[in-house]
């Protein structure tokens, strides 16, 4: 890699193996990131320790998930020859930068994040939210951190995050009195925020509103018809609303077509147009999207042994990375090194 190329950007995006990877994160950052390979240097974590922030109870779903989330990644086209695949739990160094990193911010601060507030409500934590839920920000600004990334493809509920990891980065800088660390810039797809197919929130996850990679081309047709559309469109004849409704909100994502979209739009708001042409439209487009996808992965899932060793090869060059930042870090800011 010419990493004297000053347009070359470093670049850490990751997820929590918490699930299947679903459509959200394909058009929130996984379509970009397999664009951004071809030219940068690009970190891929699969973010275990901070999935148990919030599955405590529930080590096996995080650890039978890790694999999961490195098969889809694979699945989507991203290639480990250009892109390091990495696990959180085995970079030591993350946790103690996570660590030190926690006297640069305040409990308030934390709890004043809208991104962790409104996560609180959804898991109905209220006051018993674990501490490390509360603080996985922090551990976030390490893990964008110990790889000196200066870009970061993420969804839209990730911005608040972003903004905290930069007020660290200045406060180490400030203490430091050097640049020791790098700040970073979001990069957010032309769809932030794609609604699960309830329209009740963002797709996640953690709520059963998905529509994963690998769905079957069944599962693909029920989520589908059963998504959320205008309560008040009753006879086909009615105007309609499209704000709000998830099948235009997933047409604006995947449809190609904006002309026939904006068509479409107008043609509902008027009347005359049903859900089901829709539907059936919209259907046929994730069926074409998500059939090679699908086939791919279970290519992959059926040599689990390649797939961990994508994971312990990127894991392995990504020690040296992250364990350098954090001897630049503690000896920048004039720690005593045994
Ligand atoms: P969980 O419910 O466990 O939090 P999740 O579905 O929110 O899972 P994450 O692993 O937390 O997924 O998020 C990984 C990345 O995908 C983040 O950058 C996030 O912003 C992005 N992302 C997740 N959901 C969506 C969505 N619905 N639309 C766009 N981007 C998304
Ligand atoms: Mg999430």
């Amino acid at each position: 890699m010419n990493t004297d190329n000053s347009n070359v950007r470093t670049i850490l995006t990751g997820d929590r193996p918490t699930g299947r990877l679903h459509l959200g994160h394909f058009v929130g950052s996984l379509k970009s990131r397999v664009q951004l390979q071809e030219k940068h240097r690009q970190f891929i974590l699969v973010a275990d320790m901070q999935a148990l922030t919030d599955n405590n109870g529930n080590p096996a779903k995080v650890r039978e998930n890790v694999l999961e989330v490195v098969t889809d990644y694979l699945a989507v086209g991203i290639d480990p020859q250009r892109t390091t695949i990495c696990l959180q739990s085995a970079l030591p160094a993350i946790s103690e930068l996570a660590m030190l990193y926690l006297n640069f911010t305040t409990v308030a601060r934390l709890e004043r994040n809208p991104t962790i507030r409104s996560e609180i409500v959804h898991r109905g934590f209220e006051r018993s939210v674990p501490a490390g839920f509360l603080c996985y920000p922090v551990s976030q600004a390490a893990d964008i951190t110990a790889f000196d990334a200066d870009l970061v493809p993420v969804g839209e509920d990730q911005a608040p995050l972003i903004e905290l990891a930069n007020e660290i980065v200045t406060r180490v800088n400030n203490q430091s009195g050097k640049s020791t660390l790098k700040n970073m810039e979001g990069l957010y797809s032309e769809t932030p925020r794609l609604p699960g197919v309830d329209g009740k929130s963002k797709m996640s996850k953690s709520s059963s509103n998905s529509i994963t990679l690998g769905s079957s081309p069944e599962e693909i047709r029920a989520a589908v018809r059963q998504m959320y559309t205008d309560p008040k469109h009753i006879r086909v004849s009615d105007p309609g609303t499209v704000e709000g409704n998830v099948v235009f909100s997933f047409l604006d994502a995947f449809d190609q077509d904006k002309n026939e979209v904006d068509a479409l739009k107008e043609h509902y708001r008027a009347g005359g147009l049903g859900d089901m042409v829709l539907k059936r439209r919209l259907e046929d487009l994730l069926q074409s999207l998500l059939e090679p996808i699908r086939e791919q992965r279970k290519r992959f899932a059926a040599d689990p042994e390649y797939v961990l060793s994508v994971l312990r090869t990127g894991t392995e060059k990504s020690r040296d990375v992250t364990s350098e930042t954090l001897c630049r870090v503690r000896k920048d800011l004039g720690h005593f090194i045994l």
